[in-house]
């Protein structure tokens, strides 16, 4: 199971040096030094002229000084595993900077990120890459000051950390668990359209982690509240970050002990069972009512596809 969307390998993420505010200055400021340089969460990237192959456009200290961008709050990626050169990413807007904009002109086009992990355009590497970059840069632009004192905070250990100037509070980069799930009787799954969906799109169903809870709990409490389905085992598949802005997807198989379909009108607008058949179908983009599931970039994919090939569904006494 491997969504597009995953953890980055590419460099080292060397999170024991971050504290080392020499060490980080000092990568930051090296000729070798990259930066990944997202406008408006939108990465700059290199394509080809079909647009069909896509690169992450990585700028030097030079380029970024031509342009006019302060790199001295730049985030800390890792630093190349061969060459020890440091990689950095930079995040601006043009929230009341005009120097911004005219420079964002001449990066254009800028592609979200959703579009480029669901076109398949770039190494899963690269995208993921830019979901950390995302993520951290989505922090940051929330957590300028203070919850405790309102005072103003200030970027610490290469970007992994803030501290209020006033009292002294760390906060750290915000991370949000949701549970993500397939819920099925071992025969037919269950997928739900929710009102914010394209036509026809079904997928599986998910919410968020709240405090006190655990992963089988909040599991079965969102299946009871969204479809009303009461799940007996819980199998856990596997994780992915989604920096939309900052979650991290715990992908499950729910088992359904007992109970009837009902929706929560509020979350889903239509939920139905589906066989294996229907689900292939659906993967494979053939489905006889065109009815279609998120792409190979989303771990809803990733859990479908494994009901549909019965990998890890198959088997289960209740
Ligand atoms: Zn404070």
């Amino acid at each position: 199971m491997t969504p597009t969307i995953g953890a980055s390998t590419l460099l080292d993420r060397l999170s024991q040096k971050r504290c080392d505010a020499a060490f980080i200055e000092a990568l930051r400021r090296a000729a070798a030094a990259r930066f990944l340089v997202l406008v408006g969460e939108k990465p700059v990237i290199l394509s080809n002229e079909a647009r069909d192959v896509a690169s992450i456009r990585w700028f030097s200290n030079v380029e970024l000084e031509a342009l006019d961008f302060a790199a001295a709050d730049a985030l800390f990626l890792g630093v190349d595993r061969i060459s020890g050169a440091g990689y950095f990413a930079l995040a601006v807007n043009d929230h009341g900077d005009s120097r911004v904009g005219r420079a964002a002109e001449l990066l254009r086009p800028l592609v979200d990120l959703r579009s480029i992990a669901t076109q398949g355009i770039m190494s899963p590497d690269e995208v993921s890459l830019i979901g950390k970059a995302k993520s951290l840069a989505a922090w940051h632009d929330t957590a300028r000051c203070c919850g405790r004192c309102g005072g103003v905070t200030t970027v610490k250990d290469g970007g992994w950390k803030r501290k209020c100037w006033a009292c002294g509070q760390q906060l750290f980069p915000r991370m949000d668990p949701v549970v993500i799930m397939l819920v099925t009787d071992g025969h037919e799954c269950v997928l739900g359209h929710e009102a914010r969906f394209p036509a026809n799109m079904f997928s599986t169903i998910a919410g968020y982690i709240e405090p006190g809870e655990d992963l089988d709990h909040a599991v079965r409490r969102e299946t009871k509240e969204e479809i009303g389905l009461d799940v007996g085992e819980v199998r856990f598949v596997t994780t992915q970050p989604w920096p939309f802005p900052h979650s991290l997807m715990i992908g499950c198989i729910a088992f359904v002990a007992h109970g009837a379909l009902e929706i929560d009108p509020q979350e889903i607008v239509e939920a139905r069972w589906f066989g294996r058949a229907d689900a292939k179908a659906m993967l494979d983009g053939t489905h006889p009512l065109g009815l279609w599931v998120p792409g190979k970039q989303s771990i809803a994919h990733s859990l479908i596809r494994a009901f549909a090939d019965e990998a890890a569904v198959a088997g289960v006494d209740r």
